[in-house]
């Protein structure tokens, strides 16, 4: 399997030092290149992922030693390895680069084997974390998110909706009769089945902000970011029409011959002081519903208007 190549920033005042390191490390991986600090950290922020910053010192305007600040400073790009290289030689002003938090500190005239080599480690270190980042953030058995990822997720869009005074939707799913499936088909089939209901709902969510997560055995979550209750109603349904048209055979559930499962969907415009448990709640409150109303359904909720509407729609029995 190919690996995707990672990226490197240069950033140096003097195109001639940049040329040399771009054309020495173009083989092997994407090269982005910056003039100044200031481009910099603007091209920091804007790309999609940056795997290392090799860094010059001496700059005009915003120099080395506070790029590296203001990277360490911001969520996105605090770890993003940064590597000093740099005509300033003395170890006092390695000491100073490497408690900025860099991970390497080169001096110039450097020896060019000697930074491909560094930066070839440094990277490699890289590729490490972040697959262990991505595995802690991803549910052992079905690799969409985990609880943990949706935790965090839920957090930023609750703080993200509050600030733009717009509307947050949560849905909370959880498979019908799982239990007679597993005593029935073995525990192996009911693994196989949680991946591909894990794998069907996961299509259905596509803007950024919005995550399908396990939330534990066979429930599910979804958090619609900057969604009012028409779109997360529709959201819901489709989540629920879309594991019943998957068909799996399921002969031993009460509400249908194929898996299926029911939706409890809420809505709030939260505000500043409001707790973020009211909305889990109302959603596990109409998850109950629905389970209790026949399962295979959805049941919705507004909260947070002064006139709560409650709304349900129950699907045609057949996938
Ligand atoms: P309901 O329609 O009311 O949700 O009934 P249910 O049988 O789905 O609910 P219940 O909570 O009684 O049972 C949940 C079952 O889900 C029990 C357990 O065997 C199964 N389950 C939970 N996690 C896993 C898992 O990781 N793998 C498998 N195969 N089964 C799981
Ligand atoms: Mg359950
Ligand atoms: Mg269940």
């Amino acid at each position: 399997m190919s690996r995707p190549k990672q990226t490197i920033l240069i950033v140096d005042d003097q195109p001639a030092n940049i040329h040399i390191l771009a054309e020495a490390l173009q083989a092997n991986y994407e090269v982005m290149v910056a003039t100044s600090g200031s481009i910099a950290l603007e091209l920091s922020q804007r790309a999609d992922k940056l795997d290392l910053v090799l860094l010059d010192v001496m700059m005009p305007g915003i120099d080395g030693y506070e790029v590296c600040r203001r990277l360490k400073d911001s969520e996105k790009t605090k770890n993003i390895p940064v590597v000093f290289v740099t005509a300033r030689s003395e170890s006092s002003e390695e000491e100073i680069g490497l408690n900025l938090g860099a991970v390497d500190y080169i001096s110039k005239p450097y020896s060019l084997p000697i930074i491909l080599a560094r930066v070839r480690n440094h990277l490699e270190m890289k590729r490490k974390t972040d697959l262990l980042e991505s595995m802690v953030s991803l549910d052992g058995l079905t690799g969409i998110p985990n609880r943990r990822r949706f935790d965090e997720q839920l957090d930023a869009e609750w703080r993200r909706a509050i600030r733009s005074g717009r509307p947050l939707s949560l849905v909370m799913l959880d498979i019908d009769c799982f239990k007679q499936f597993n005593d029935n088909y073995g525990h192996g089939a009911g693994d196989n089945s949680l991946i591909q209901v894990a794998g069907c709902l996961a299509a259905c969510v596509h803007r950024p902000g919005d995550l399908i997560a396990r939330y534990g055995g066979e429930e599910f979550a979804a958090i619609l970011s900057i969604t009012e209750s028409a779109g997360a109603r529709v959201i819901a349904e489709r989540l629920v029409s879309d594991v019943a048209a998957l068909s799996l055979p399921h002969m031993y559930s009460d509400v249908a011959d194929y898996l299926t499962i029911s939706a409890g969907c809420a809505t709030i415009f939260p505000v500043q002081g409001m707790s973020m448990e009211t909305l889990l709640q109302a959603a596990d409150v109409m998850l109950y519903k629905a389970k209790h109303e026949g399962r295979n359904r959805m049941c919705h909720v507004e909260l947070g208007s002064e006139t709560t509407s409650e709304f349900e729609v129950i699907l045609p029995s057949g996938p």
